[in-house]
C-alpha cells in the first residue's frame, strides 16, 4: 500500500528512484521514519515526504555503526541445526547489513546463557524458559524472540520400563538438568503435585547411554536430538511432553540485558531484526545450513541427523504459520503462572519490560511538537512564498499594465499635443510629462519646469486672468480651466489651455497638489480668429459687415450718449453703379468695391468705423464728430473717390462718383435705426439732386 502511493507519488514529483531508495533505506532502519513516510505518502504531502527522507535519513541510521557494534551471541548448547537461524544470519551477511558485527559461541556446561548474558560477556543469547524463571527471579533479562513457540524439553523413558506418564516417575529416578535450566519440567512436576522430593532427581549427564543402561528411569531430552540415536539403534521409548500437563512453554528464546536495551535499543532492534531474517532463511533452505555446519562448524552429528533436527524444530517453530519470533504475551503469563502454581516463583509478579514491545517505539515527548513546530514553519514558509508569488505576478502584471496604460496616456496626450503637469503646492515644485517641453518647442533634455519659469513666460496681458483662474481654483478646488498665452522655445507666443484640479487630502488638510492638463490649442485659436473675423467682416472688402457695423455702431451710439459726446453717420451709394457693372463686368465692379473701401480706410481715422451696408452701399461712423466736421470728412471723401483713377484690365482711366447722406446724433434722434432713416433721406435727396454730392438730413 505504502509503496503503491508512493510510486505514484514519486513520479508526479521526478523522483521516484531517489525517494524509493531513501524510503527503503530509512524505513528498514527506523520503525518511526516508516510510520511518518506511510503517513506523508498516504496524505500525498510531497513536502513532508521529502522533509522525512533527507531530515530523518541520517538519524535514522545513526543509532548502529559498525565500529561500536562487536556483539557476542551465547548459543545454549554445541553447534547443531537447532541454531540455524543464527548460522544463517552470520552467512548470508544479515547482521553486517545492520552494522552488526557478531560472535557466536556456542555453549556447554560452564558457558550457559543467561549467566554468560548477566556477567556481560554475552550481549544476546538463546535460552529456554530459565530466561523467564530468572526474570521471575529478579534477573534483568529481556526476551526479544520466542523461535520455538513449543518447547522440544521432553522426558524419554524406555518403553520396556512401562513408564509413559508423569505420575509412574514418582520413586524414580530422573536426570534433569538444575532448576534453572529445566524449570518447564520442575513446573510439570509441581503443577502436578508431585513433590520433588518424591521423585530422584538425577544432575543431567548428558548422556543418552544413561537412559539405554537403565541407570536413570527418565532422561531430560530435545525432542529434536536424542530420538533420533534411540530411533537408530531401535530402542522402543516413551515420550512424557509437558504439554500433555498443560506446561506449553516458549523455547529457543533469544533474549538480552535490561542494560544492553537501554543503552543500545537500536542495536536490539538490528539483532533481533537480522537474527529472525537468519531464520526465516535458514527455514527455507535447511540443507545450506546443515552443509554450513558440517563444513564451517565441524559438528559431529551426521547429515541425517541434522534433516532429523531440523525436521522436528519445523514441528515446533511453526515456520509456515506463525511468523517467526513470535510472542505471545498471554503465554508468558501462562508460564509465568505455571511457575508460580509451582512455587518456582512468587505471585504478584510483573512482566513489565521483560518481553520486548516489537511495536514502533513511540516518538519521545519532544518530536510531536517539534515536527508540528516544523510542519508549521514549512507550512508558513510554504504559504508566504506561494503569496510572494502570486504578489510578484501581480506587481509584474500591474507594472506592465501600468506601463502599457503609460504609453497610451503618452502617445494620447503628444498627439493631442498635451501634457500633464503636478504643481506641488506646498513646495512650489512643478513636474510635467516629457510631452510639455516638445509641444513648446523646448529641448526635453535642458527644460527646467517651475512655477517662475511658467510665471514669466505668460502673456503680460493674460497674467492677471490667469492668477484670477489660479486663485479661484485654490478657492473652490476645481477643476478650473484658463486660456492665455505663453512664450515658446522659439520666443513665439503660443496659446495655452490649462485645466486643473487641486488634490487634498481628508477635509482638515490644506490643499497639497494641483494636477492637470496643458493643451497647446494655438491652431485653435487661429481658427477661431478666422471665424470670428469671417462672421464680422466683409470678404471682399473687408471692411465689417452689417451686422458687425451695426454692434459697433451701437456700442459707439450708448458711448457718445453716455458722455454726451457728438457722432456722425454717413451713408455712401455709388452713382451708376448697375451700368458700370453692365458695362465693365462684375468683376470690375468688385474691383471697384475693393478699391472704394481702401480710399476709406485712407481718407478716414483709425477710430471711424467703416461699413460695407449692403450692394454698393456703405456706412460710415464718425466718433467725436459733430455735424460741420461731419460734412467736411463727407466732402473731403467724396471728393477723394471721384479723383481716383484706376485701370482695370483693358480699361485705363475708369473713374466713379459716390453720393453720401449725412445726420448727426440729436437729442431727440437718439437711436441707431432712426439716425440710418435720416441718413437715408439725405442720401435719396443726394441721389436725386444731381449724384456726386453730400447731403446733410435736414434734422
Ligand atoms: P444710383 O446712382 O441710383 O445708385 O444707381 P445705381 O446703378 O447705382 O443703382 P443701384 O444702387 O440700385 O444699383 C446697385 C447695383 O449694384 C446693383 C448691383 O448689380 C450692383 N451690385 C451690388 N452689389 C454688388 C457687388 O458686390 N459687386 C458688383 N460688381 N456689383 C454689385
Ligand atoms: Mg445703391
Ligand atoms: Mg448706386
Amino acid at each position: 500500500m505504502v509503496s503503491t502511493n508512493l510510486s505514484s507519488f514519486g513520479s508526479s514529483i521526478g523522483r521516484a528512484d531517489l525517494m524509493q531508495a531513501a524510503f527503503n533505506g530509512c524505513a528498514e532502519a527506523n520503525p518511526t521514519f516508516r510510520k511518518i513516510f506511510t503517513m506523508a505518502a498516504r496524505c500525498n504531502a510531497r513536502w513532508l515526504l521529502i522533509f522525512a527522507c533527507f531530515a530523518l535519513a541520517p538519524s535514522a541510521y545513526a543509532g548502529v555503526s559498525p565500529q561500536s557494534n562487536e556483539v557476542h551471541l551465547q548459543l545454549r548448547w554445541h553447534h547443531q541445526f537447532q541454531f540455524a537461524g543464527y548460522y544463517a544470519a552470520l552467512e548470508k551477511g544479515f547482521y553486517k547489513d545492520e552494522g552488526l558485527n557478531v560472535q557466536i559461541h556456542a555453549g556447554d556446561p560452564t558457558h550457559q546463557p543467561v549467566p554468560e548474558v548477566l556477567a556481560g560477556r554475552a550481549q544476546y543469547a538463546e535460552g529456554n524458559s530459565e530466561v523467564l524463571y530468572q526474570r521471575l527471579q529478579g534477573k534483568p533479562l529481556v526476551a526479544l524472540a520466542a523461535i520455538f513457540q513449543h518447547s522440544p524439553s521432553v522426558l524419554l523413558t524406555r518403553r520396556s520400563s512401562h513408564i509413559h506418564t508423569l505420575h509412574q516417575l514418582v520413586g524414580k529416578t530422573v536426570m534433569l538438568m538444575n532448576k534453572n535450566e529445566d524449570a518447564d519440567f520442575l513446573a510439570m512436576f509441581l503443577s502436578e503435585g508431585i513433590p520433588l522430593s518424591k521423585v530422584n532427581i538425577l544432575s543431567s549427564s548428558y548422556d543418552i547411554e544413561d537412559l539405554i543402561s537403565g541407570r536413570v528411569d527418565a532422561f531430560n531430552s530435545y525432542s529434536t536430538n536424542e530420538p533420533y540415536y534411540l530411533n537408530k539403534r531401535e530402542i522402543p521409548y516413551e515420550v512424557i511432553e509437558p504439554s500433555a500437563y498443560r506446561i506449553d512453554f516458549y523455547s529457543d528464546i533469544l533474549f538480552t540485558s535490561e542494560s544492553e536495551l537501554e543503552k543500545h535499543p537500536k542495536r536490539v532492534e538490528a539483532m533481533r531484526r537480522a537474527s529472525l531474517k537468519g531464520w526465516r532463511y535458514a527455514m527455507d533452505n535447511p540443507e545450506e545450513i546443515i552443509d554450513l555446519l558440517i563444513n564451517k562448524y565441524h559438528v559431529e552429528k551426521t547429515r541425517d541427523h541434522l534433516r532429523f533436527e531440523a525436521a522436528e524444530m519445523r514441528k515446533l517453530i511453526f515456520p509456515d504459520l506463525i511468523e517467526i519470533g513470535h510472542m505471545n504475551p498471554g503465554r508468558w503469563k501462562h508460564m509465568a503462572d505455571s511457575f508460580v502454581k509451582a512455587g518456582l516463583a512468587e505471585p504478584g509478579y510483573s512482566l513489565d519490560d521483560f518481553i520486548y514491545d516489537t511495536t514502533p517505539k513511540p516518538m519521545p515527548d519532544w518530536v510531536a511538537p517539534a515536527f508540528s513546530g516544523i510542519l508549521l514553519i514549512l507550512l508558513s514558509i510554504s504559504s508566504v512564498a506561494v503569496y510572494l508569488i502570486r504578489l510578484n505576478k501581480r506587481i509584474a502584471m500591474t507594472k506592465q499594465s501600468l506601463a502599457q496604460s503609460e504609453e497610451r496616456l503618452r502617445l494620447a496626450l503628444g498627439t493631442a499635443k498635451q501634457a500633464w503637469f503636478d504643481l506641488d503646492l506646498v513646495t512650489g515644485e512643478v513636474t510635467v510629462s516629457p510631452e510639455y517641453p516638445k509641444i513648446l518647442g523646448f529641448d526635453p533634455d535642458t527644460f527646467r519646469s517651475s512655477l517662475e519659469e511658467w510665471q514669466n513666460n505668460v502673456h503680460p496681458d493674460d497674467r492677471a486672468a490667469v492668477l484670477a483662474a489660479f486663485d479661484q481654483c485654490l478657492i473652490n478646488g476645481g477643476p478650473v480651466s484658463m486660456s492665455y498665452r505663453r512664450k515658446n522655445g522659439y520666443g513665439e507666443w503660443r496659446w495655452l489651455q490649462s485645466t486643473g484640479q487641486i488634490i487634498k487630502w481628508g477635509d482638515q488638510h490644506q490643499p497639497l497638489r494641483m494636477v492637470g492638463i496643458h493643451a497647446d490649442i494655438s491652431e485653435r485659436k487661429c481658427f477661431e480668429r478666422k471665424l470670428e473675423e469671417q462672421a464680422h467682416i466683409d470678404y471682399l472688402t473687408g471692411l465689417a459687415n452689417r451686422r458687425y457695423f451695426s454692434e459697433l455702431a451701437e456700442a459707439e451710439l450708448q458711448r457718445s450718449v453716455r458722455y454726451g459726446r457728438a457722432m456722425s453717420l454717413l451713408i455712401l451709394d455709388i452713382d451708376h453703379f448697375k451700368a458700370i457693372n453692365d458695362n465693365f463686368g462684375h468683376k470690375v465692379g468688385d474691383e471697384i468695391l475693393q478699391r472704394l473701401a481702401a480710399v476709406c480706410r485712407n481718407t478716414l481715422r483709425e477710430v471711424d468705423v467703416i461699413g460695407r451696408w449692403g450692394g454698393e452701399e456703405f456706412a460710415i461712423l464718425l466718433p467725436e464728430t459733430d455735424e460741420d466736421r461731419s460734412v467736411e470728412v463727407a466732402e473731403r471723401l467724396r471728393y477723394a473717390l471721384s479723383v481716383e483713377k484706376f485701370s482695370p484690365v483693358d480699361e485705363p482711366h475708369l473713374g466713379f462718383t459716390v453720393s453720401i447722406g449725412c445726420v448727426t446724433r440729436t437729442a431727440q434722434y437718439g437711436d441707431l435705426d432712426a439716425l440710418f432713416i435720416q441718413a437715408d433721406r439725405a442720401l435719396y435727396t443726394a441721389k436725386n439732386s444731381g449724384r456726386n454730392k453730400v447731403v446733410v438730413a435736414d434734422c
